[in-house]
């Protein structure tokens, strides 16, 4: 499904642009990315999750609102956040915090993080029109061009936005712009598949085979997400991530499992990625003021890793470790 792009091809800046005034709320905008698809290319991390997966590495982006994240350590407990909040949801706290923020209370406006100097507080989360966020990453279009690049949706999860993530792919469909979204694929079929038309790669997380081993550590049942996966595979090509967490889902039997499912895909499984388990998400949960529970997991061995590779690539699928 790759496009090209016609030699005469001018954009019109009428066509597509201020078509839709819906917004969509994102985490953050990273330019540069070498692991979310071919080339170089910006991801586009949307706010919004439907699963609690316990090793989340990103949990800035479970939440569907805009949310306050607190950098204890440049807090100088000032206290002029205190003052300034509306809501009344930051109070002072003892040791090892200064301040502490009420997070039923906090409607996300933003006020604490203008007021402070010592940028203690930052605000996750920033609306944007199709329209604004296609200018953003139009600005890296010369890279995309000259290495392959483009453009990959992900989060939390894209579809939980699919309308705005619809009208923004559209935009980078009718400029040529080479699209990926990463999904969980929890989500109903209709909205996947409204989605599948403007990419030209999807992404496919493929946490665990086994129904109550899914629930109990992501908070959702599997099947919605094996059907999903099975039905994009008949349209699109698709890579699937297999985040590899120690006492969860690294054994052979329940990578055989994934591999045994993930050839039955046909010809669009492009191949099968392997992702180790890392600890470096637990800051982020410290800015959220939340617990991690997974402090005593070490990633998995090297050893193993290539072994499970290994077990994947005897069924004939091209198989990687990391993204
Ligand atoms: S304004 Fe900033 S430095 Fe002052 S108490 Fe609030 S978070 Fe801490
Ligand atoms: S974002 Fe607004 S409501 Fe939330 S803590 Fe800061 S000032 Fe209060």
């Amino acid at each position: 499904m790759k496009r090209v792009r016609p030699l005469d091809y001018i954009p019109d800046p009428t066509s597509m642009l201020a078509m839709n005034v819906q917004k969509g709320l994102v985490h953050k905008i990273e330019r540069f990315s070498l692991h979310d698809g071919p080339g170089i290319r910006t991801l586009i991390v949307m706010k919004g999750c439907p699963l609690r997966c316990h090793w989340c590495s990103s949990p800035y982006t479970q939440n569907p609102n805009p949310e306050i994240l607190y950098i204890r350590s440049r807090c100088k407990g000032c206290g002029q956040c205190l003052e300034t909040c509306p809501q009344k949801a930051i109070t002072r706290s003892g040791a090892p915090s200064q301040v502490q923020t009420k997070r039923v209370l906090c409607i996300g406006c933003g006020d604490c993080v203008e007021v402070c100097v010592n940028q203690a507080r930052e605000l996750s989360g920033r609306y944007y029109t199709p329209e604004e966020l296609f200018r953003e990453i139009e600005k890296d279009e010369a890279f995309y061009r000259r290495s392959g690049g483009g453009v990959t949706v992900g989060g939390g999860e894209p579809t939980l936005q699919a309308e705005f993530v619809g009208d923004f792919l559209s935009l980078c469909r009718s400029h040529f712009i080479h699209a990926a979204m990463e999904t969980c694929a929890f989500t109903s079929w209709e909205k996947l598949a409204s989605l599948l038309d403007s990419l030209d790669l999807v992404y496919m997380d493929l946490k665990h085979m086994d129904e109550e081993r899914h629930s109990e550590w992501t908070g959702v049942s599997n099947r919605r997400i094996l059907e999903n996966i099975r039905k994009a595979a008949r349209r699109n090509q698709v890579v699937l991530r297999i985040p590899v967490v120690p006492g969860f889902n690294n054994t052979v039997e329940n990578i055989s499992a994934s591999a045994r499912f993930a050839k039955k895909l046909g010809n669009n499984l492009l191949r099968l990625e392997l992702l180790p388990y890392h600890p470096f998400g637990i800051h982020k949960y410290e800015e959220l003021e939340r617990s991690y529970t997974l402090d005593a997991v070490q990633p998995p061995a090297d050893e193993h890793m290539a072994n499970l590779r290994a077990m994947v690539r005897s069924f004939g699928i091209d198989c990687q470790i990391g993204g």
